[in-house]
This record gives structure tokens, C-alpha cells and sequence, in this order.
């Protein structure tokens, strides 16, 4: 099978993260969801006439293409394979002196990065005597905002230029493509040997963790082998892999304040593994404990799909559709369930009404992550849904976020191996039990569950249902059950103490 520009990516990236996807072509679930394709929907942007344009298919070559091409001025989907290498471009239109290359990007601010595949492209349509007179970005709007049918016209916008961090506009497209410089042949070559041989060295090197963990880090490294106190483990720094490579391997190998900066998390952690439990900072534990949360307790879970096209009114692109939350609420004496799941389409404002009604007036909202997620959601609800905004922003103005103690430190568990996810906190707390003994069990899947849940028989839907409002309600209830032990631990510490002073 030729290959393709995620293949060349890939290999640049690490051999044998190329290896391990070209061998392995299972596709992952789509995390974004559109609502109709994206190519679709950018040719209703440009207004390309129907008769005057060539759509490629999967197994044309190159001289289809071409053939196609010949009498039409626009081609979408454009099929190019040459050395080995196979290209499908979305938008290229003819002009006197050569073509226009329309580069469609998922994302809304495309940045710098998208120049290697876009000089890939260049270059085989080049190789193939396609001549490239300009690349110019066409990208979603992400001020493009819904009001009624969608406008096709405002729902992108074409850029000569990429943008930087800051989503300002940065360089021009055409100069920065020209100036990167790869010796393609050289590689796909290469790429031929590597798959030829079919083996590759895996060695761990710091590209494995360069932008966060490799896709394929799994594969390579099996961390189950890892005791708990890796240094791998060790939270908040690059550092730990190169002390790795050179020989420390441990957490309490690390001179903190010299190999590493000695944040209150790598305190936390470093104490917790020199001791070979769980660390507790009592005071500051107690006191956020005591000062933060009060009760009633309303632990609130929300989930969400995130939609690439925006599907309803005062959406923008990438804006997320909420559609499910669990709620607990522990006033001490009893514990109470409340859930909201909803029912396909839009669910915006029966989760609104549904959950004012649900949530006690007094009493702390406490969420985990809640700045990034729950308070987002409810602060793009009250724009979206201004008649609710008030009832919406007070639910915000008592949130907390459970995070806070366990990000800042002042709670370590050595099994929790520098992972900080409620799942991981769950099992940690609770014995290895929970999550993994529900269907659905974590929020990718529960997407892709309730995506799918129209396709189903009415049986299988009332299943589906069921487990997904049991994973809701777990991450309500592992919230519970943290807190509950995070204020058990620090009774227990506290006595420890005071039996220690009166000896
Ligand atoms: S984990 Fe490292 S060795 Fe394995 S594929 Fe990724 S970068 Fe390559």
C-alpha cells in the first residue's frame, strides 16, 4: 500500500511509530463530530458549479485524475500517487498560470504545523506536473456563530497566512511552504526498508514523550512493569526522562530544588514514596477541607459531544452540545441521586430546566475540573440560553473544583503513579473497584454510545442508556467517596499527631 502524508509524519516523528501505524490501520473514534462532511460543506463556500467540477474517487490514479481534471476548472478530492506515495488534496482550481491549492483545515486557526503536510502535497503535485502558483487556507470561522439554517458564506473564511499561538495572523502560507526543505525520496525509501524489514528499534528516547506521551507510548512501554515509585511518574517535569536515560530511575532519586524545581506536588510525591504511603499535608488539607466545602455537598458530573459544524442556534464551531449530568447531593445524613440524560437533537434547555430544578439553592457545587469544564459549560449555557443565564451563573459563582487539593499536593497516593484522573483516585481509594466493572467507562466511549444511540433497537437503546447513566453517576459518586476519604485521612493523620505528641 502506497503511502500517505500521516505515514511520512510518522517516521519523521520516530520509525517506528510509522511502523506501528502502517501495520496497524484500525481507526479511532472521531473525537469531533460533523454533522456533514467538512469537503461538503466547503464546497458550498466557494460556489463551485456542479458541471464544472471534477470530484476524485478512492482508486483513481494519478492519470484519472488528470484526465478528469483536464476540461474542468475546479477538482476536489484529487488522487496523486507517485514514488510510493499517495496524496488525496481537497480544492485545487485552475488558472491561466498554474493552480490555486485551497488546503482545508479542521482546525480554526490553523498554525505552522500544517506546513509539512502541505509541502508534501505541493510537492508530488509538483512531481506529477500539477504547478502550485499559491496555497491558501480554507478554514472553519470560529467566529461563524448559528442562527437558523447555516450560512455556508460566514461558516468559513480563506487565509493567505497561518496563525500563531495567540490565533493572530502569522506568517504568509506560500513563503513558509518554500522554504521547508525534506528530501522526500530519501525517506519513502527509507520507509520502504523499514516496513520491508518489519522491525524497528524501540528504545525509550525523549521523542516518546516529547509533546506529551506518543500515541503508540503503549505499545512500546509496558508501564504496568514500572514500580510506583518510577521516576516516570514523576509529575511536572521533562527532566525525569532524561535522569531516566542517565541512570535515576526512582522518585526519591530526584534532589528536589536541584534536579528538579521541588513543586508541592513533587513534595507530595517524593514524601509519599520515601515513606511508602499515602502523603497527607494535614493543616493545609484540614483547613481547605473546612473553608471550601460545606455541606450540602452537590457533587455535578456533565457529559458533552464536541460538534465541529455548529448544529444549533448561538453555536459556533467546535462548540460542545451537553447532554447528560449525574448529580449527588450529601447533606450529611443522606445521599441523594438526581440524572438528566437526554433524548438526541437538541438537549440544551431540558438539561437547563432540568438541572436549576435539581440543584439545591444552598450548598457548595462541587466538580472535578470544574474551571475547564463544568463552569465553561455552564457559562457558554447562560450565553446561548440568556433567559436561564442568571440561575446558571449563581450554580457557578458556588462551584469548587476537587482538583485543587490533589493538583496542589496536598494529597499523594503512591499507587496513584502520577496519574491525578478521578478514575485513577477512584480505584486508588476503593480497591481497584469501579470503573472497570461498567460497560462504559470512560467519557470517549460514552460519546460514541450516545451518538450511536438513534441506530439501535429500542432494547439495545434502553441497555445503552442504562450504562450510560451508570458512568455519569459513578464520577459523581467517586467525587463522594474522594472527599469522604480525604476527610477520613486527615482525622486519622490528626490523631496520629496528637498520640505523637503526648508520648
Ligand atoms: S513510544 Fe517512542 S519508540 Fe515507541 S513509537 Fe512512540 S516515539 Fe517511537
Amino acid at each position: 500500500m502506497a503511502f500517505r502524508i500521516n505515514n511520512v509524519k510518522k517516521y519523521q516523528q520516530c520509525p517506528k511509530h510509522f511502523l506501528l501505524d502502517y501495520t496497524d490501520i484500525s481507526t479511532g473514534f472521531p473525537f469531533i463530530y460533523f454533522s456533514e462532511s467538512l469537503i461538503d460543506a466547503a464546497k458550498k463556500h466557494l460556489h463551485i458549479a456542479a458541471d464544472d467540477l471534477f470530484t476524485g474517487t478512492t482508486s483513481q490514479t494519478s492519470a484519472d485524475t488528470k484526465a478528469g481534471m483536464e476540461s474542468k476548472t475546479w477538482a476536489c478530492l484529487a488522487r496523486f500517487e507517485k514514488h510510493n506515495f499517495r496524496i488525496k488534496v481537497s480544492f485545487l482550481k485552475k488558472e491561466d498560470d498554474g493552480y490555486i491549492y485551497y488546503a482545508l483545515c479542521r482546525t480554526c486557526f490553523p498554525k505552522e504545523d500544517e506546513t509539512r503536510r502541505l509541502f508534501m502535497e505541493k510537492w508530488l503535485l509538483e512531481e506529477e506536473g500539477i504547478h502550485i502558483k499559491h496555497i491558501a487556507l480554507l478554514h472553519l470561522n470560529a467566529a461563524y456563530e448559528r442562527n437558523g439554517d447555516l450560512d455556508y458564506d460566514n461558516l468559513f473564511c480563506i487565509s493567505d497566512n497561518f496563525y500563531k499561538d495567540t490565533n493572530k495572523v502569522g506568517k504568509n502560507v506560500d513563503e513558509v511552504v518554500n522554504r521547508y526543505q525534506y528530501d522526500m525520496l530519501s525517506a519513502l525509501e527509507d520507509m520502504k526498508r523499514i516496513v520491508d524489514e518489519g522491525e524497528c528499534d524501540n528504545e525509550f528516547k525523549l521523542e516518546c514523550t516529547k509533546r506529551g506521551k506518543c500515541a503508540r507510548y503503549h505499545s512500546c512501554f509496558n508501564e504496568d512493569e514500572l514500580e510506583d515509585d518510577s521516576i516516570l511518574f514523576l509529575n511536572g517535569t521533562r527532566k525525569k526522562y532524561e535522569m531516566y536515560l542517565n541512570g535515576k530511575t526512582k522518585i526519591t532519586d530526584v534532589l528536589l530544588g536541584e534536579d528538579v524545581d521541588g513543586t508541592y506536588l513533587q513534595y507530595a510525591q517524593y514524601m509519599a514514596c520515601l515513606k511508602n504511603r499515602e502523603f497527607v499535608d494535614v493543616n493545609a488539607l484540614s483547613s481547605w477541607l473546612e473553608t471550601s466545602i460545606h455541606l450540602p455537598y452537590i457533587y455535578i458530573d456533565f457529559e458533552w459531544d464536541t460538534l465541529g459544524i455548529p448544529m444549533y442556534d448561538k453555536m459556533k464551531p467546535y462548540d460542545v452540545l451537553v447532554f447528560q449530568y449525574s448529580i449527588h447531593i450529601d447533606d450529611g445524613e443522606t445521599v441523594i441521586h438526581k440524572e438528566y440524560l437526554g433524548n438526541g437533537g437538541d438537549s440544551r434547555e431540558a438539561f437547563i430546566k432540568q438541572l436549576i430544578a435539581d440543584i439545591p439553592e444552598e450548598g457548595i457545587v462541587i466538580a472535578y475540573h470544574a474551571e475547564g469544564a463544568e463552569k465553561l459549560r455552564l457559562q457558554e449555557l447562560a450565553y446561548q440560553f440568556p433567559e436561564y443565564a442568571d440561575d446558571l451563573l449563581k450554580i457557578c459563582d458556588r462551584m469548587v473544583d476537587l482538583t485543587y487539593p490533589i493538583m496542589n499536593g496536598l494529597y499523594y497516593h503512591p499507587k496513584m503513579r502520577g496519574t491525578y484522573s478521578l478514575k485513577k483516585l477512584y480505584a486508588v481509594i476503593n480497591d481497584n473497584h469501579g470503573y472497570n466493572e461498567l460497560d462504559i467507562d470512560h467519557g470517549l466511549k460514552a460519546v460514541e454510545a450516545y451518538r450511536n444511540l438513534d441506530s439501535l433497537s429500542e432494547e439495545e437503546r434502553l441497555k445503552v442508556r442504562q450504562e450510560l447513566l451508570e458512568y455519569c453517576g459513578m464520577d459523581t459518586y467517586a467525587m463522594l467517596k474522594l472527599v469522604n476519604h480525604l476527610k477520613k485521612i486527615c482525622e486519622e493523620r490528626t490523631k496520629e499527631l496528637l498520640e505523637k505528641l503526648k508520648k
